[in-house]
């Protein structure tokens, strides 16, 4: 990134203030005074300091990961958590889980270092919408998901209607996708529970406006600019 940009990330003032510090000689980087605000650092590997002080710029991280089953969705825990799939990015103990997933799920699990915006993605009062495609025990029939598309009831509250589709009606098990805007424990597999089939695997594959894709399971990639800029 540009030297003058860091700065003012950094705090030391506005662009125009840090360019004129640059251009002054106030600045090193490596310890060498750099004049050129335009000169060009990476914030995780360059020593920049002005007048002796280091700027310190700590960009934050979004990412998805997809998270395999068996990983608890915690940051920390007695048993094997998310954060151990992820421990290769530098600081991530600041990085934490945008709600949450089952350990016995998988899929989509947005992570992130940007507080702010994590609050908001989990708020109820956004109603972020999320995928889930879901293998359940016995036959599905559109008579029995009816429920599911009203608003069906569960034990202490009524799960908002949510938007179903049958995938795959077997024997012994059916696959479903299943959309809500609500995000309480265990939402999915009590829904189906509730109308009689049995939750047997979960995998969340959209989470707002991202999707989980190709991403193989345990792996993560980082958020291009234009998708951080939809969640917000
Ligand atoms: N609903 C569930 O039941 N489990 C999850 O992990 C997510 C949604």
């Amino acid at each position: 990134m540009r030297l003058d940009k860091l700065l003012a990330e950094a705090g030391f003032g506005t662009r125009s203030q840090v360019k004129r510090l640059i251009r002054k000689g106030h600045v090193t980087v490596n310890g060498e005074v750099v004049k050129d605000p335009a000169y060009q650092v990476d914030p995780e590997r360059d020593e920049v300091l002005v007048d002796g002080e280091p700027a310190i710029y700590e960009r934050d991280y979004y990412l998805i990961l997809n998270k395999p089953e068996g990983y608890v969705t915690s940051t920390k825990d007695r048993e094997l958590t998310v954060m151990e799939l992820v421990s290769d990015i530098p600081r991530f103990e600041k990085l934490f889980p945008v709600g949450r997933l089952d350990k016995d799920a998988e899929g989509l699990l947005l992570m992130t270092t940007d507080g702010e915006l994590a609050h908001r993605l989990t708020h109820p009062k956004w109603k972020v919408p999320k995928t889930y495609e879901v293998v359940v025990e016995g036959r599905l029939s559109e008579e029995e998901i009816e429920p599911l598309r009203k608003g069906v009831e569960l034990k202490e509250f009524k799960a908002q209607p949510a938007v179903v589709e049958i995938l795959e009606v077997g024997e012994e098990e059916s696959r479903a996708r299943i959309t809500i805007k609500e995000g309480k424990y265990h939402q999915v597999k009590r829904m189906f529970a509730a109308i009689g089939h049995p939750v047997k695997a979960l995998k969340r594959v959209k989470f707002g406006s991202l999707e989980l894709g190709e991403l193989p399971p345990g792996e993560y990639r980082h958020l291009t600019d234009e998708e951080v800029d939809r969640l917000r």
